[in-house]
């Protein structure tokens, strides 16, 4: 034995329950009340701390190159910043790169992925283009561990939308394969009427974010493709739900026997489009954009009763020298920094002050996101076999969030001065300790990718 975790509150998606944890190599090998030590074994002791699976980020965006530019962290950068917040595994994207077949696209990005990861990665698969094979591509993409597509509804001049019938084809063969449908949902003829509109009557400043994209677009887009794919009998991942008009289309689909899944994200819950009419409203575009505060507290109600599936970042950082390039709302780089605040944010928004079970937290954060992209129980659990994924959480430590604290390349952080109750005290990826007294101390090559089972439920 490597470890052995002693009285803390170890929590699972079933509830909370005093136990140790030992861990052995990369393994949890057993979990229970006073577990024997060994002498070989270093004792971490967790009283007054929680036990917790290690965070899944299902959404991370490292080294994205789009736009001409590159994201701020790339995945170094990036993954010390997750290893610091708690967040274990991430699951970024892999895109079409031209002339290559899409798995050798998925498996360059596992090769540029690799050598700086410091905590563990799997991918979803971004098709932007319909690959010639494509039954053959897809059920390739299943047998090397990919677990998810990733298709948009918009973004046509960017080159990512999917016409309706490559939309639907991609969709269905993905699906036979045992993939994921994942989807950004925003409907491309209103998001791409108003811009034109906005951009005639010169009403396109950076202030002007929220309403060039509205949430109708989210909704009409959900509506949409939960129709489509309903009838075709393919689940369907919403990702970034930010509106409560969009958890209106999500909760029709449902009403209506469809399989669809939602994401929220910890800015759509915890900030609203007040912020575009401040300073630096560059420094909260992300799309979709930032909503109403009637929009949040329905979000939160939504995942306090059990109707979000996951929260994922949609961590996008780019530097406030790259946000200023941008001059109006349509050009300003989309997307912010995140992965490191997210179980601070929503321990403490949630739990702390809306009163959200322990269990509950770990389900959004651990254990929904590893059941639907196929890596669970080897991730998101505190269970003998899993690994040894682990953040032993002091619930009592109270900080102001700051960026000259974090570790993301971006610089800024758009929580800056929150105040939250609870952090991450020690975190482990694979029996390995990557974050302790306050410190990065993982190692960049560690992460491994992480191969999702195909065919899933
Ligand atoms: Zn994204």
């Amino acid at each position: 034995m490597d470890f052995l975790i002693t009285g803390g509150l170890v929590v699972t998606a079933d509830g909370e329950f005093r136990a140790d944890v030992a861990v052995d190599g990369e393994k949890i090998v057993s979990v229970g009340e006073a577990l024997p030590r060994t002498p070989e074994a270093v004792v971490l002791d967790a009283s007054g701390k929680y036990v917790l699976p290690g965070v899944i980020d299902v959404h991370t965006h490292f080294a994205l190159r789009s736009r001409g530019t590159v994201t701020a962290d790339d995945f170094a950068s990036g993954t010390r910043s997750a290893a610091c917040g708690g967040v274990t595994t991430v699951v970024d994207f892999a895109d079409q790169l031209p002339g290559a077949s899409i798995v050798r696209s998925a498996r360059a990005r596992i090769e540029e992925a690799a050598p700086g990861a410091s905590v563990d990665f799997a991918l979803h698969m971004t098709i932007t283009r319909v690959p010639e094979d494509l039954s053959g591509e897809m059920a390739d993409l299943a047998r090397m561990g990919v677990g998810a597509v990733k298709l948009f509804t918009t973004y046509r001049a960017a080159g990512y939308l999917l016409e309706d019938d490559d939309f639907l084809a991609v969709a269905k063969a993905a699906n036979d394969a045992g993939l994921l449908v994942t989807v950004h949902a925003e409907d491309n003829d209103i998001v791409e009427r108003l811009e034109a509109a906005f951009r005639d009557q010169g009403t396109a400043s950076p202030s002007q974010h929220a309403r060039s994209r509205p949430s109708e677009a989210e909704a009409v887009a959900i509506r949409n493709v939960a129709a489509y794919l309903g009838r075709l009998g393919i689940p369907v991942y919403f990702v970034h739900v930010s509106s409560l008009a969009g958890l209106q289309a999500v909760r029709e689909a449902r009403r209506a026997g469809r399989a669809v899944h939602a994401e929220t994200c910890p800015h759509y819950l915890l900030l609203t489009e007040d912020e575009y009419s401040r300073d630096r409203a560059r420094e909260f575009i992300m799309t979709p954009p930032l909503r109403t505060a009637p929009d949040a507290s329905a979000l939160w109600n939504a995942v306090l009763g059990g109707e979000i599936d996951v929260i994922a970042t949609d961590h996008c950082a780019f530097t406030r020298e790259q946000k200023a390039l941008g001059e109006t709302c349509f050009d300003v780089l989309p997307g912010i920094p995140g992965v490191e605040t997210l179980l601070p944010l929503i321990h403490h928004e949630g739990v702390v002050r809306r009163g959200m079970e322990l269990r509950d937290m770990v389900k959004v954060l651990s254990h929904n996101p590893a059941r639907l992209f196929g890596i669970y129980p080897r991730k998101g659990a505190v269970a003998p076999g899993a690994d040894a994924d682990i953040v032993i959480f002091d619930p009592g430590c109270a900080r102001a969030i700051s960026a000259a604290d974090l570790h993301s390349n971006a610089g800024y952080t758009p929580y800056e001065g929150m105040k939250v109750q609870g952090w991450p005290r020690t975190v482990m990826v694979r029996g390995r300790v990557v974050f302790a007294g306050d410190q990065f101390v993982g190692t960049p090559g560690w992460g491994r990718f992480v191969p999702a089972a195909s065919g899933r439920g």
